[in-house]
């Protein structure tokens, strides 16, 4: 029996005895879905991070190099 990997929707044998990553068609796509399932459980609380780094824009230096020669 062949049905649609969940993850994927590649076909996917979903007998385990012909695929042991049934009902999704590789491991790949069982970790997906069990990555997405540890993010529903582990939600993590969205941090607002605002704190930007100040790179440090070079200071205006004016040492005076823009007085007109003439
Ligand atoms: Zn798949």
């Amino acid at each position: 029996m062949v049905r649609p990997c969940p993850i994927c929707e590649r076909d996917a044998l979903a007998d385990r005895a012909e695929n042991e990553f049934a009902p999704f068609c590789s491991k790949r796509c069982r970790l997906i879905d069990l990555g997405r399932w540890l993010d529903e459980s582990y939600r993590i609380p969205a941090v607002e991070d605002d704190e930007v780094e100040d790179e440090g824009a070079p200071p205006t230096s004016n040492s005076g190099r823009d007085e007109r020669t003439q």
